[in-house]
């Protein structure tokens, strides 16, 4: 199948998967770590050395499976799957603090390759782009603006604050699609983890994965990408067909 034909298919299956009778992109939803930021091999080390000092077990793989939770959520389901009782607030707050910290002294995190180039050509294409993200780390959510300059409308970003439940729920990417006004079907997902990527596609949105880490591409086609791409410029480059595809005009 050539890369149109990959498209096409695609949105065939969106639509039937969804019921709805077209797709009419008019926003784009990015994730914020492993999407515009190259930050994850750091959230992953971070992770375990927070966890193995307080004694709870946790890998590197188990990061990269659990992306998107919120970090609250990560350190109880940590705990929960070796048998510890249930964390107080104040326990999951020392420990998340702590994992930010040491994520904070490894310096600055650099972006995705291709990802400004990406968010520039749906720009151009007439896409409104925001930012859907599990985390609170403010050191990545004050950088966007110098990294991504004039690309998203900050007023309308959804953190880990915002949402009762995070990823893979769908409320976070709800949520962002009420902050744009736009209907599911309006709403194109950029992600790069399985269960970002199983939480914009519950949400009802075009949800295309961008494997820019380590797991293999079917744990996120399993999730529910409608796409999957191995790299920005590869999704940049395929861009101008699926907005041709979605655009009823
Ligand atoms: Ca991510």
């Amino acid at each position: 199948m050539d890369g149109m034909d990959k498209i096409a298919k695609a949105i065939e299956d969106y639509l039937a998967r969804t019921g709805y009778a077209a797709l009419d992109l008019r926003c784009a939803l990015f994730d914020m770590d492993g999407v515009l930021f190259d930050s994850m091999p750091r959230h992953a080390a971070s992770w375990v050395q927070v966890m193995a000092e307080n004694d709870i077990e946790f890998t590197e793989q188990d990061a990269y499976m659990n992306e998107g939770r919120t970090g609250a959520s990560t350190i109880k389901m940590a705990m929960a799957r070796c048998g510890r009782p249930v964390a107080t607030d104040e326990e999951v707050k020392r420990i998340y603090a702590s994992k930010c910290n040491l994520f904070n002294a490894m310096g600055e995190t650099p972006t995705i390759a291709g990802a400004d180039r990406l968010a520039q050509t749906m720009r151009e294409a007439g896409l409104a782009l925001s930012i859907v993200t599990g985390s609170t780390q403010h050191s990545l959510l004050q950088r966007i603006e110098t990294a991504y300059p004039g690309l998203f409308e900050l007023d309308k970003i959804v953190t880990a604050l915002d949402v009762k439940h995070g990823k893979p729920d769908p409320e976070p990417y709800m949520m962002g699609q009420r902050k744009m006004g736009a209907m599911p079907w309006q709403t194109l997902v950029v992600e790069n983890a399985p269960l970002g990527v199983e939480a914009g596609n519950a949400s009802g949105a075009f949800t295309v994965a961008i494997n820019t880490g380590p797991l293999d591409d079917k744990v996120l086609t399993d999730s529910g990408a409608d796409l999957l791409f191995a790299t920005m410029d590869e999704f940049r480059t395929a861009l101008p067909e699926l907005t041709r595809l979605t655009r009823r005009n």
